[in-house]
């Protein structure tokens, strides 16, 4: 049976063109970039190569970016790294973040919380899922040492105002500002909402953090990049590289206290032999971010994703759970309601008929339980548990989203 698989917000496969590429480089340069002979110097050659295509896919300089084992490694960086890198006591620093955070920003933060009395303001979303731009401002303090809001929401799609939040610390931070209209909305803002203790050198102080995953490689860079992020992650195989590589672009002059200590790799912040193929796999991936190429599989797949979206909202016993604006090009998550009606019999069925969809977070599907998510907008248990995810990727084709609907609607016809 041929798979359908409408599952890349958890992984995107690498498709065949990208593992033949990957293996001609690799059969050249596996040595060990730090060793100084011949094989060394190729390895360290393609790793520079892959960090410069990192670099340009994201607008930033080489020296910006370290690889890590995947965005769960940068999140972990970007709060425990960050905040034990001030010497101000865990108690006395404080953190703003969203109840819609991946787990792998929520569970640093809670450790930190729970073993150290980090203060923690997790701020709530709207019903639709976006968090509000007031909301972040109102809340920040003296103590406030760090800000970390993803870019767009792993189960949902929604895309979060970053790029807004970035443009105003920046504008907050040192008076820059690209238009007169900018700088009134941020003034007002800064009127209504900003508590008058706040400095421009407590913001300068924050670390304003990004978790990219989901919007990396998916939504044009302008929509999301702003010069007021100091750190973001992103993940490889979230866009078709292979597995088990990311990496954090840390802007020039932030510092963080490394989690893994030994030998100098990543200029003293990552230790470990690199991963070469994975790094080789991202940068071949990064070098064709985009380009014309990439604008049109994008309009292609978000022609897929609104199918699906009118189609679903057509139906019966569906709730969708994606919005219809400010959302991800390729994803789509709805609840199935009524009695019968249960979103793990629906993946059951999608299964076995070859289709590989999820019902939201890679991490905790697989256990019935609710999606946080969906409980974090104010929605039903019954509607939190019922949930399925599909996301898309430019391999799949109208047929498959065709077939996978009328999977759907048999399923809620029975
Ligand atoms: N952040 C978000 C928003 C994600 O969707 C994921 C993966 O699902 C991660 C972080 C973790 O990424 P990785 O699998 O590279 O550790």
């Amino acid at each position: 049976m041929k798979h359908i698989y409408l599952d890349h917000n958890a992984t995107s496969p690498s498709s065949d063109e990208h593992l033949s590429s990957l293996f001609l480089k690799l059969k050249d340069s596996i040595g060990n970039p730090s060793s100084p002979h011949s094989k060394g110097r190729n390895a360290s050659v393609c790793l520079t190569e892959a960090r410069k295509a990192i670099a340009n896919s994201l607008s930033v300089d080489v020296g910006e970016i370290i690889f890590l084992s995947g965005a769960t490694e940068a999140n972990n960086i970007a709060t425990i790294g960050v905040l034990n890198y001030t010497k101000t006591p865990m108690h006395s620093q404080h953190v703003i973040t969203s109840s819609i955070e991946h787990p792998a920003i929520k569970e640093p933060i809670l450790f930190l919380k729970n073993s150290q009395n980090l203060q923690v303001t997790e701020l709530n979303v709207s019903f639709d899922g976006f968090i509000q731009i007031e909301d972040i401002i109102k809340n920040i303090k003296p103590e406030t040492t760090l800000l970390t809001i993803m870019a767009a929401n792993n189960e949902i799609g929604t895309i979060q105002p970053v790029k807004f939040i970035g443009d105003y610390l920046h504008y907050m931070r040192w008076g820059i500002v690209t238009s007169q209209t900018d700088k009134e909305t941020f003034d007002l803002l800064t009127t209504n909402y900003l508590n008058s203790e706040i400095t421009k050198e407590h913001l300068q102080k924050i670390h304003f953090h990004v978790d990219a995953v989901q919007a990396y490689g998916k939504i044009e860079l302008e929509n999301w990049f702003s010069f007021g992020h100091d750190s973001v992650s992103i993940s490889g195989h979230k866009v078709g590289s292979l597995q088990g590589i990311g990496a954090l672009f840390l802007r020039r002059g932030r510092k963080y206290l490394p989690l893994i200590l030994g030998g100098a790799q990543e200029k003293n912040r990552r230790a470990g032999t690199e991963n070469l193929p994975g790094i080789i796999s991202f940068g071949l991936i990064a070098k064709d971010l985009y380009s014309e190429h990439w604008r049109n599989e994008k309009s292609y797949i978000t022609n897929l994703r609104d199918t699906l979206l009118t189609e679903l909202s057509k139906l019966p016993n569906i709730e969708l759970n994606t919005p219809i604006n400010n959302i991800l090009p390729n994803t789509v998550n709805f609840s199935v309601q009524g009695k019968k009606l249960k979103g793990e019999d629906l993946l059951v069925e999608l299964d076995l008929q070859g289709i590989c969809a999820s019902s939201g977070s890679a991490c905790s599907s697989g256990a019935n339980l609710p999606s946080k998510v969906i409980l974090a907008l104010g929605k039903e248990t019954s509607q939190a548990k019922n949930t399925i995810r599909l996301s898309l990727a430019y391999s799949n084709t109208k047929e498959e989203i065709e077939k996978t609907l009328s999977i759907i609607k048999n399923y809620l016809s029975n």
